[in-house]
């Protein structure tokens, strides 16, 4: 007798309402076909493994090929993002950090265990996900941290790879971030960058490396992973990998000013601070300070958030040598600026600027102008920070001049309101 591997419509059906659910779009419109009275062939279902019977609706196999399996792509992909970290990243960390407390600790009342995460297997039954679907649904899930996942493992060609298993421990947004901090830094784009010039620097020692410049801020360098980043910086410069702005480049800055304020600023007050200023601080040993441009005008407001009684003067100013800049934006996503007296007062933000801030300095002692990052509020403009220039000769400033800002409010809808909904009095939106 005839079998034949095909979905069964119950399962169709289930796989249906969990994409629903997802929000995830996709089209479906094709017919089951239903299994005849006095068939030959005996038919199973792929995902619940049972034998169908008479007028049992289906879809082929082929179908399923074509249609079903990008789903479960789709559908992995958007669990995914609620992967925040893995047993591969945030979970070894865990496991070294409760060793560390464990070892040095004498009293066995005082040990701790990693309770942390949850398994993949439950993580789905978390979300609402069949049994049935596990399977499928393993092999496109990935972590947010360290991209594993998704990756078959081949032990002679990517013996890195692999992908989830239902035991493996994963973690959420919470766990991650108390391992690993609320930068936006990205460990694991640094560590691959640094393997393009030679240098091995694991994601694990950058963190770790991180931890340490917490503690010892000013003896970066004496620590080895400190060298490396360092080395890797020079390399880098020297092989002219950098981004080059060309001489005669436009590039903006902006201060608000209050509008009872008559005097525009003049050029001398619209160039970064002067040195010996507490930016010059204990931890933005980048020792000058550094000078905020953007290459597109109308981010400027984006970038100072003018206030309803403030116009904002922008200085045009104009490259006059070429510019050698390092894309800080790569590794460091929400990359702001460097460490300065503005946020030393709140601890996690010191926390994510020590690493960048490191980075800066290497840039700086190296020959870097400055560093290079994508622009706040959309991704469309560039932003710089130049930290080895002399006023006038690498860059001037053209003009300066006063613009008045419009600032625009939109109300959104939340619809949560202190009555029930439809009452007459209610609010017409
Ligand atoms: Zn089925
Ligand atoms: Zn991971």
């Amino acid at each position: 007798m005839n079998e034949c591997s095909v979905i069964c419509r119950s399962c169709f059906d289930d796989l249906i309402e969990v994409i629903n659910r997802l929000n995830i779009k996709v089209g479906i419109n094709r017919r089951p076909r239903t299994i005849r009275e006095k068939e030959k062939t005996k038919y199973n279902c792929l995902l619940c493994n049972l034998k169908l019977k008479a007028y049992v609706e289906y879809y082929s196999e082929e179908y399923f090929e074509e249609k079903i399996i990008p789903i479960f792509v789709l559908i992995g992909g958007e669990l995914s993002k609620k992967i925040y970290g893995c047993f591969k990243c945030v979970g070894a960390q865990l496991d070294y950090d409760v060793y560390r407390w464990n070892k040095d600790e004498e009293d066995p009342s005082n040990f701790i265990e990693n309770n942390a995460g949850q398994t993949v297997e439950s993580f789905l039954w978390e979300k609402g996900i069949d049994d049935k679907f596990h399977k499928l649904i393993l092999k496109h899930l990935r972590c947010q941290t360290c991209h594993y996942g998704e990756d078959p493992i081949d032990y002679s060609h990517n013996p890195d790879g692999g992908t989830f298993e239902s035991y493996d421990q994963v973690y959420d947004e919470h766990e991650t971030n108390s391992v690993f901090g609320l930068d936006d830094f990205d460990f694991i784009e640094f560590s691959q960058f640094a393997q393009k010039y030679n240098i091995d620097l694991s994601w694990q020692e950058l963190h770790e490396f991180k931890q340490h410049l917490l503690k010892y801020p000013l003896l970066a360098y004496k620590h080895e992973t400190g060298k490396k980043v360092y080395d890797l910086l020079q390399k880098h410069y020297e092989k002219r990998d950098y981004i080059e702005l060309r001489s005669g480049t436009q590039l903006f800055r902006g201060r608000a000013r209050k509008k009872d304020r008559k005097h525009v600023f003049g050029e001398d007050e619209i160039w970064n601070p002067p040195e010996g200023l507490p930016q010059h601080g204990r931890y933005n040993a980048v020792g000058i300070s550094v000078l905020y441009l953007s290459n597109r005008m109308k981010a400027i407001p984006y970038e100072i958030h003018p206030l309803n009684d403030e116009n904002i003067d922008i200085a045009l100013f104009k490259t006059r040598k070429k510019l050698k800049l390092f894309n800080i934006g790569l590794f460091d996503h929400s990359f702001q600026g460097f460490f300065n007296e503005i946020n030393e007062e709140s601890k996690p933000l010191k926390k994510a600027y020590l690493l960048t801030n490191y980075i800066g300095n290497c840039c700086a002692e190296i020959g870097f102008h400055g560093v290079a990052y994508q622009g706040v509020s959309d991704r469309k403009y560039t932003n710089y920070a130049l930290f080895n220039f002399e006023k006038n000769n690498e860059i001037r400033i053209v003009e300066v001049v006063s613009f008045e800002v419009e600032i625009i409010y939109n109300l959104k809808t939340e619809a949560k309101s202190t009555k029930d909904i439809g009452n007459e009095d209610s609010f017409l939106f």
